[in-house]
């Protein structure tokens, strides 16, 4: 299988490149060159997860170097379990959070951290990571102490929840995080600024955000497991609802469908920003600047995987005939996670409840809320709501247990650069 870009200028490059570049040279993303159908009758949902993701990805992986590992590296990649929970009679949720960091980004940053480590036996590999949240956490997590790679982590200081710095500060090894006296966009412009050196290129840097085609492979396989396995039990299919910020989660959604999962249609629910939402009335993509929300792994004002979808669904009509968007105010957020604790006694996250928030604006066919992560992440947002917290799992048990450390930089590439030296 080869991997092209979205903007079609350049050739197609093997998926082993696909996964070291992250972005394509002409600054398009990498998309699989064909999404292969599938028979239905040859995937057993009944067989483990792993097991199943390792057959469903095994045409994008034909010819990789990474071909034969690939049963190994879902083995690795996917120690978690990924349980479908029933809410209402029409209603389920699809549990994507109980990874070690508890967000459904440790589905694609662990198997990322597999494919990337394998690769470094070429050359050591050095990642650096812009995140507001849970992409650093679930990054540094699934690459520490993982050979080959050096992780380089930078999130806006003072800016992010205490326990979201902590579980991103209690690594160490070859994890370097770094709090920057700078904005989330300041983050965001360090690491493209590394990308445009040479002295940072030769360390053969890397991306894990979800540009890279690696962490969306994998995340089609809970939507293709899940399908398969609710569809033969209630012989229909089911329809998902996603949060959505960057666009990757709903895009490994749309390419599941398209490859013949049994998926009914797929539903985008996002926070007050609205760029998707407007882009589906008017015709017009405008990314503009983002708005602070309470679910706020969803505060993207330029999702950048819209790029991706576009592709698939390269006109308007067909866009709007694919996708369909609410976007959710904090108070509706608010009024949700009331709601479903009095109505069901269940705990749900403030980005999980547009979800649930959308659902009740839709049809009585069965639905599925897709759970992206746990409550006890956001145990600031719910406290005050039901004056009691979500308890907490072992997973964040035991990192909170570890010792964390804080080192603050300079918002400045160059200190960035002797931190990496000297570490
Ligand atoms: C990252 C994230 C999202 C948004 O996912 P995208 O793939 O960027 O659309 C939603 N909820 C949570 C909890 C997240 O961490």
């Amino acid at each position: 299988m080869k991997f092209i870009s979205t903007r079609n200028s350049t050739p197609s490059f093997s998926l082993d490149m696909a996964l070291l570049a992250g972005l394509a040279p002409d600054g398009g993303l990498f998309v699989p060159e064909t999404l292969p159908q599938i028979n239905r009758a040859d995937f057993n949902p009944a067989m483990p997860f792993a097991a199943f993701a390792s057959q469903l990805l095994h045409p994008f992986f034909a010819s990789s170097q990474l071909e034969n590992a690939l049963p190994a590296i879902c083995e690795r990649a996917f120690n978690f379990t990924i349980p479908l929970t029933q809410v209402d009679a029409s209603t389920w949720e699809l549990e994507l959070f109980h990874g070690p960091t508890l967000s459904f980004k440790d589905v694609g940053a662990r198997f990322l951290a597999e494919c990337l480590s394998l690769l470094s036996n070429q050359k050591p590999i050095t990642l650096l990571v812009a995140t507001s949240g849970d992409t650093g956490s679930a990054v540094a997590a699934a690459f520490y102490q993982k050979p080959g790679v050096t992780a380089v982590i930078l999130y806006p200081e003072g800016q992010i929840s205490k326990r979201q710095a902590h579980q991103i500060n209690c690594w160490g090894e070859n994890i370097l995080s770094l709090a920057v006296k700078g904005s989330f966009d300041d983050c965001q412009h360090l690491v493209k600024s590394a990308f445009a050196d040479p002295n940072w290129k030769d360390m053969g840097l890397c991306t894990a955000n979800s540009v890279n085609i690696g962490r969306l492979l994998p995340q089609m396989s809970y939507y293709a497991y899940t399908s398969l396995q609710f569809y033969l039990a209630h012989q229909q299919p089911a329809g998902f609802i996603i949060p959505t910020g960057n666009l990757g989660n709903a895009t490994a959604a749309y390419w599941a469908k398209a490859m013949g999962f049994p998926i009914r249609e797929i539903v985008l629910a996002t926070n007050a920003n609205q760029v998707i939402s407007d882009y589906l009335v008017t015709g017009d993509f405008k990314p503009r600047a983002s708005i602070n929300t309470l679910a706020n792994a969803m505060d993207v004002g330029k999702p950048s995987n819209f790029e991706r979808l576009q592709y698939l669904f390269p006109s308007w009509p067909h866009f709007k005939q694919e996708a369909n968007t609410f976007s959710v105010s904090d108070e509706a957020i608010k009024e949700t996670i009331k709601e479903n604790y009095k109505i069901h006694q269940r705990f749900i996250c403030p980005h999980t409840a547009t979800a649930y928030n959308t659902r009740k604006q839709l049809s009585s066919e069965p639905w599925i809320n897709v759970a992206t992560a746990h409550p006890c992440k956001f145990d600031d947002i719910i406290k005050p709501l039901l004056n009691q917290v979500p308890p907490i799992p072992l997973a964040m048990e035991k990192l909170l247990a570890r010792p964390c450390h804080e080192r603050v930089v300079e918002n400045d590439l160059n200190a960035i650069k002797r931190m990496k030296m000297m570490h």
